[in-house]
């Protein structure tokens, strides 16, 4: 029996440099592509939470995967449920960029559990939205320690005023980050912070106010991919977060940032939608400036934000734009609207946007 498996043993390691060669993969892999729709939900629909499953949907390196939920059932990410999170994993620990939502928090750590043991050392946010923060409290618990930008920090402790005008709930503060750095325009597009780790170079690069005042995007070097979060979406109308400090006029300095820091051939992961390529950034980016100018000539020509609406300036991008709904479309009018005249400042990653019925 012994000199039995002692060759098997050999067998196996003169073998299995063999086999890593023959299977040497071609990265990224997409597993699982997030859903087309149309997905319509009936009136009072609520999430099931508990369908939702979290799934390995991209690989994107032998240590770098992408964690993202089911389709069909969440009505604010039909095509996939929650926001994208990363995970990269080996010897030195997991990393992982976003957390998914909350209440999936322990389908997020199964899945991990899928492919590695490893403990959860660092965690990283691109943005506030529970779709991306929403687990941080349950992760942090598992060990990891939060980076952020320090709008991140201070729209989490103090939320701006809900859209009823009611305050925002107190936070979990174990969910806030303890490790922060700031977006600095003189140091544009470097990393605030920089791992080694598991073969890999990670770069947490501080964003200008865009998507909201305090996002990150996240590079690792040797895969060559960047995580885009949610300034470039391909799935519904564009959303800037004024309140959270966003801006559409960001959201164009982001996509002129991707430009100089992206390859040609460089994966770039958005929080929602399908993966792209830096040149599938350009038909976004012309679409925010022309809407940008229609509805800057239509407010100064005095028009009323119903009537901007009614004008259906989208019109010409309805049938490329999948995920497209009314509430989408009037979202992103309504953002161009109030940034083309009186737009508040960012006071603490907040802006003071008016309130409407
Ligand atoms: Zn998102």
């Amino acid at each position: 029996m012994k000199s039995r498996s002692l060759l098997l043993f050999c067998v196996a390691i003169t073998a299995l440099p063999v086999v890593v060669r023959a299977q040497e993969p071609k990265y990224p892999i997409t597993i699982i592509a997030p859903g087309k729709g149309p997905f319509t939900f009936p009136q009072g629909y609520q999430t099931p939470w508990d369908q939702i499953q979290i799934l390995v949907t991209e690989k994107m390196a032998s240590n770098l995967f992408v964690l993202h939920g089911s389709q069909g059932l969440d009505p604010a990410h039909p095509d996939a449920s929650g926001g994208r999170a990363m995970a990269l994993f080996g010897p030195d620990g997991v990393l992982m960029v976003d957390t998914q939502n909350r209440q999936v928090a322990e389908k997020t750590l199964n899945a991990i559990r899928s492919f590695t043991g490893a403990p959860i050392r660092i965690l990283v946010n691109t943005h506030i939205h529970g779709d991306h923060t929403g687990a941080n409290a349950f992760f942090a618990k598992q060990g990891a320690l939060i980076y952020a930008q320090e709008n991140l920090r201070n729209e989490m402790l103090r939320p701006p005023m809900r859209g009823d005008g009611q305050p925002a709930p107190a936070p979990d503060m174990a969910g806030v980050p303890l490790a922060t750095y700031r977006y600095q325009p003189d140091t544009r597009g470097q990393p605030a912070v920089t791992f080694n780790m598991n073969g890999e170079t990670v770069d947490f690069i501080p964003m200008m106010p865009s998507h909201t005042a305090g996002d990150t995007i996240v590079r690792f070097r040797k895969a060559n991919v960047i995580y885009i979060e949610d300034f470039y979406r391909n799935f519904g109308y564009p959303f800037a977060d004024q309140a959270n400090g966003g801006s559409i006029r960001g959201m164009l300095d982001a996509v002129d940032l991707i430009e100089e820091l992206a390859g040609p051939d460089m994966t770039l992961v958005p929080g929602h939608g399908t993966l792209v390529k830096k040149n599938d950034l350009l038909a976004y980016r012309a679409m925010l400036v022309n809407i940008m100018a229609k509805v800057k000539t239509l407010r100064d020509q005095g028009k009323s934000l119903k009537e901007v609406l009614a004008a259906n300036l989208t019109a010409p991008y309805d049938k490329t734009t999948q995920g497209d709904t009314q509430q989408s479309k009037d979202r992103f009018i309504t953002e161009a609207y109030d940034e083309v005249q009186d737009f508040p400042p960012v006071v603490d990653g907040k802006r003071a946007m008016p309130r409407r019925p």
